[in-house]
């Protein structure tokens, strides 16, 4: 992009600014091409959420985002940055690009309140009152503040993850990566973290969400995009891939689920 503009065009349209650019991608574990040839270009303040059967390369997609899996070929950028391999830039991708995971990796022996504040304090060296006030916030905003001096296992799943959530946010990340972050928890507590991502949506968060939660895809994505043995076979607005997968795969995969 050699262009710039003050004033952005809508998430998604073709000229908006692509925060997140993945561009012929290719990722081999030995023998097994996992992602081939993969384009996605994901514009700021856009939710995109990434479907497809189990295998077919969607956590790979996320962990190379964030670098923490390597590329063979091809480039990603973020924010027309291309990812650095290394170094003091590979810390400040990680705080740019957020991550949470399927099992919410919350440090087993911090409090709630370190959980969150720890790496704004260690990365970015903010000061500890000021990374205080600031995780109150965040577990004020995920519905957790009152939680703030337990230890992770004292609190319920759901509760957990919407800490992960206020973890990654307390280093104001320009894009968010969520893993299957419903996956592991009970089925009553899914919509606690599925309202603090549809919130973060509305607020303008960009956000590439692999997710099972079709309501989610359905209200909240701007585009949804179909992987199958490591290929986007197809990219659509939800209301265009629900009704009308265009490949017998999508097909087949939406008569499994739905
Ligand atoms: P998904 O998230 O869509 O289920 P993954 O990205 O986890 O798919 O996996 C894609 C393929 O890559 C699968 O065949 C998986 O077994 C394989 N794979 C993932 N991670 C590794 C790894 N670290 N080493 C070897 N194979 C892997
Ligand atoms: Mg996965």
């Amino acid at each position: 992009m050699t262009q710039t503009t003050s004033a952005l065009p809508p998430a998604g349209s073709p000229g908006a600014r692509p925060l997140v650019a993945v561009e012929g991608v290719q990722k081999h574990f030995g023998d097994l091409h996992v992602l081939k040839d993969v384009d996605l270009s994901v514009a700021a303040g856009e939710v995109v959420v990434v479907l497809g059967p189990s295998g077919s390369g969607k956590s790979t997609l996320c962990r190379t985002i964030n670098r923490l899996e390597t590329i063979d070929e091809g480039e990603i950028r973020i924010d027309g940055e291309p990812l650095p391999t290394s170094g003091p830039g590979l810390a400040r991708l990680r705080s740019e690009v957020g991550m949470v995971f399927q099992s919410f990796n919350l440090f087993a022996h911090k409090t709630v309140l370190e959980n969150v504040t720890v790496a704004p304090i260690k990365v970015k060296k903010v000061p500890r009152k000021e990374a205080e006030a600031r995780a109150m916030e965040l577990l004020e905003r995920v519905g957790v503040a009152d939680q703030a001096r337990k230890l992770p296992a004292q609190l319920s799943g759901g509760q957990q993850q919407r800490v992960a959530i206020a973890r990654s946010l307390a280093m104001a990340p320009k894009v968010m990566l969520f893993d299957e972050p419903t996956s592991a928890l009970d089925p009553e507590m899914i919509n606690e973290v599925i309202e603090v991502m549809t919130g973060l949506a509305k607020d303008g968060m960009t956000m590439i969400v692999v997710t099972h939660e079709m309501g989610f895809a359905r209200r909240t994505a701007d585009r949804v995009v179909f992987m199958d043995a490591g290929r986007i076979l197809e990219v659509a607005p939800p209301e265009d891939f629900f009704a009308h997968p265009r490949t017998e795969r999508a097909q087949d995969f939406l008569a499994k689920i739905l």
